[in-house]
């Protein structure tokens, strides 16, 4: 029992979290009740794509907050029809299903592959997913991710989920059945430790799926909407998923996400998905400032020059204190730390000022604001120079 005097003790605990709070945050800046300022490279999950607070989203909000709220997923709202049409012109995909977290746009993505698979595949319903996959924490999503910790949790699982690992397309193959409607994975699976699929192997896959007739649900929850560098990660490989989800970057920091599909599998029949919030024009809104903003190609071409220099500023890191290398792309990084050492460094680092996170123990993960500056990601080095001076 939680000593019911502590501030923390009416909220349900659901991880170890430090003993701040945090009020504000601007820019790659975020500051704590007692006025202490933090350098962030965690930016809400990879989240806040434009930093905290960015004016941009401030005006879209307030102009949009002034107008109209929510008016019931029931109508059609005009920004909802905006974000859509821009979601549209910029991925090659069709139509888009708006929810309100990653979790719920990969369960529409689930469910409309098992829809499609009812009335195209013959009854067809398993996905074939990838080991250390993660899709999120619904009981579906959580049946669909690979992480090992999760095997045994909240039994029985949500059948018809099939793993294979990563970069293996012979594995793939073998693995479809005339039961197979579908692969999913990440281009870059964020929270297993930054870890990619390979561009090849992405093309493997597109023609795999192609020749069985089965659909490829590329989840661009983290990798999506410029984090590596281009809008969708998938443009790196060349290739055109059927079914695509955005979550995390699409809001810049407000709930929003998106199941994005072509015509020809957007088979969803009149009451088979929805939801009370999904598509509200406050969160549509900030969706269309964002994806203006992020799509332009100098934004973009300066996510991939600051990942660069990341990337080369991590690398020496890594060798002066005899560490492994660098994965990743664009502004979705790790470095393995070559032991087990992560989670010291991401609690001495939040000590002395910075924001990080060790997705395992061994590596650590950077995701910053894509508009960071080079003098933020030195000022992030220093400090990690420091921290790992000091605990060496
Ligand atoms: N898919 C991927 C690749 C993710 O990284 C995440 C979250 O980290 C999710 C899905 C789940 O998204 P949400 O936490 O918004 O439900």
């Amino acid at each position: 029992m939680p000593d019911a005097s502590s501030p923390y003790a009416a909220l349900i605990e659901i991880t170890s979290r430090p003993e701040t709070v945090f009020v504000e945050g601007r820019g790659s800046w975020l500051s704590d009740a007692s006025g202490r300022r933090y350098l962030d490279f965690v930016q809400g999950w990879a989240v806040n794509c434009l930093g905290h607070s960015p004016p941009l989203l401030l005006d879209a909000l307030k102009a949009q907050a002034e107008k109209l709220i929510n008016c019931s997923p029931a109508y059609y709202n005009e920004p909802m029809l905006r974000l859509a049409r821009l979601l549209a012109e910029k991925s090659g995909l069709d139509q888009s299903f708006f929810t309100n977290s990653g979790a719920e746009a990969n369960e529409g993505a689930i469910k409309l592959a098992r829809k499609w698979g009812s009335l195209h595949r013959g009854g067809a319903y398993e996905i074939i997913t990838m080991e250390h996959g993660f899709h999120g924490r619904t009981l579906a999503t959580m049946s669909a991710s690979g992480k090992p910790q999760w095997e045994a949790l909240f039994e029985p699982k949500v059948p018809g989920f099939v793993k294979v690992p990563l970069n293996d397309l012979g594995a793939v193959e073998a693995a479809i059945t005339e039961k197979t409607v579908a692969v999913m994975l990440e281009p870059i699976q964020g929270e297993a430790g930054v870890f990619a699929a390979t561009d090849a192997y992405l093309r493997g896959l597109r023609a795999l799926t192609e020749r069985h007739g089965i659909l490829l649900i590329l989840d661009e929850i983290q990798t999506g909407v410029g984090r590596t560098g281009r809008l969708f990660a998938y443009e790196h490989a060349g290739i055109l998923p059927d079914v695509m989800t955005l979550g995390k970057g699409l809001g810049g920091g407000v709930p929003l996400a998106a199941m994005l599909t072509r015509y020809q599998t957007a088979c969803f029949a009149h009451g088979d998905q929805g939801g009370t919030f999904n598509g509200n024009p406050l969160m549509t809104a900030v969706g269309c400032a964002v994806i203006e903003a992020v799509s332009m190609p100098e934004f973009l071409a300066q996510v991939a020059a600051t990942g660069d220099y990341l990337a080369s500023r991590l690398a020496s890191l890594g060798e002066r204190h005899g560490m492994g290398g660098v994965r990743g792309r664009g502004l979705l990084l790790a470095l393995d730390l070559g032991r087990e050492i992560g989670p010291r460094i991401a609690e001495s680092a939040r000590e002395a000022g910075l924001l990080v996170n060790a997705p395992r123990p061994d590596s650590l993960r950077f995701m910053p604001a894509l508009n960071v500056s080079r003098e933020e990601v030195d000022a992030m080095i220093a400090i990690l120079e420091e921290v790992l001076g000091r605990l060496a």
